[in-house]
């Protein structure tokens, strides 16, 4: 009998666990490794902070899904992987052997650049972290002149900020005051001209104060620190910024791009250990993709074949991640942008076309 770990229950892996429970891989012992026991899914995450969601309408439960899929589910971090002996490394002390293992555990936290992160950051990974802390700081936002500050200026800080403005309008939490932190003049480098000129004037429209001319650099109790040198009153900090590697990857000896992510051929092979496949945000194609959860769970379906034909002694296929990918991004109040390429619109039939989607992708995976 071949064992098959599957480490993280990401975007990809849930299409994994599925495909699993309606045509198990022959002659394959399959083992889930995750900290958690659901997968919260971070396109409706805003939408939860807004208050249009539960937290559970939200959520995958991995461990019902293993359930389904006739697999063993182990509930811890995986933290490193042992090529000698084929041992999968957990952070509960166990090992579980291996003869291939896929890898979908996305990105950690970037906090190594921001002195201070780790005492007076909240960083938004791991998204179960976030969730806990959420509720307090929704709390102190009650407290006279309280600031915020979000540091980073991409698509995820953009849509929290939005999100979090919207809740404390909700709440009416009218004083608090909400400011993005980021190191380029616009927010949102990389997307359409259009689309960065709508989000600052929605941003603007929404009284979300902008900060783009100095990075942050560190954070202390009560401010956030420029590189400049100037600092910027803050009660309290998110942390939205790029993320990076899980450390333990370079760390097992498999190649990576310099900043640590797992390089893989067109079948999702490591370049290094060809019995390791990977897919999602942890991955660096050869063909470089934006960090997005499209791509992830674009990967589900041609990860799932590989795994299934390298188990079961068959010829693997090549994928190619589309050159694209639509972002959907909400900007509070039941309003959304969509960006494809160049080309840019917006409004609340966006918002409803988004959550139309999000629901969509929910439910092909409910209990
Ligand atoms: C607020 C926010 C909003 C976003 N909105 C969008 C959006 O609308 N559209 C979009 O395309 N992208 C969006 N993104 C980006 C998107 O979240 C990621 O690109 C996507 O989650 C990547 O999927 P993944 O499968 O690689 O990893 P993830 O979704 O991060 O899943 C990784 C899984 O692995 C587990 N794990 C982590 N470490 C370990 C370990 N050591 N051992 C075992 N398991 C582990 C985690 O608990 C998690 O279950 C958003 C991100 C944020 C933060």
């Amino acid at each position: 009998m071949k064992q098959l770990v599957l480490v993280g229950g990401g975007h990809a892996h849930v299409h994994v666990l599925a495909a699993l429970a309606t045509a198990p891989f022959a002659d394959t012992l399959v083992t889930l490794v995750s900290p958690y026991s659901r997968q919260i899914y971070s396109g409706m995450l805003p939408g939860w902070i807004a208050g249009y969601y539960a937290i559970e309408e939200c959520a995958l439960a991995l461990d019902a899904l293993a359930r389904r899929a006739g697999i063993r589910f182990v509930q811890t971090s995986c933290v490193g992987l042992d090529f000698d002996a084929r041992q999968v490394r957990c952070a509960n002390g166990e090992t579980i052997p291996f003869d291939h293992v896929s890898i979908d555990t996305g990105l950690a936290a970037n906090l190594a650049e921001l002195a201070g992160a780790t005492e007076h950051g909240l960083p938004i990974r791991p998204i179960e972290g976030f969730v806990a802390a959420w509720p307090g700081l929704l709390e102190k936002a009650r407290q006279e002149e309280f600031k915020l500050a979000i540091v980073g200026d991409g698509a995820a800080a953009i849509e929290l900020a939005f999100a979090i403005q919207t809740r404390f309008a909700a709440e009416g939490l009218n004083h608090a005051r909400l400011m993005i932190v980021g190191g380029n003049r616009k927010p949102l480098a990389g997307f359409p001209f259009l689309l960065r000129h709508k989000v600052m004037k929605l941003l603007a429209a929404h009284g979300i104060a902008h900060q783009g001319r100095q990075r942050a650099v560190a954070l202390l109790s009560d401010h956030v620190q420029l590189e400049d040198g100037s600092r910027l009153a803050a009660d309290a900090t998110l942390i939205a910024t790029g993320a990076a590697a899980p450390a333990w990857l370079a760390a097992s000896g498999l190649a990576t791009d310099e900043a640590g992510f797992i390089r893989v051929n067109p079948m999702l092979q490591s370049l290094s250990h060809p019995f390791v496949f990977a897919a999602g945000d942890v991955v660096a194609y050869a063909d470089s993709r934006p960090k997005s959860g499209v791509f992830a769970v674009r990967a589900g379906p041609p990860l799932t074949n590989n795994l299934r034909a390298i188990c079961q002694g068959q010829a693997l296929t090549p994928w190619q991640p589309q050159q694209r990918a639509l972002y959907l991004l909400g900007t509070g109040d039941e309003h959304a942008l969509a960006a494809w390429g160049g080309f840019s619109t917006g409004g609340a039939w966006v918002w409803r076309w988004k959550d139309r989607i999000d629901r969509r992708f929910i439910a092909q995976f409910g209990a």
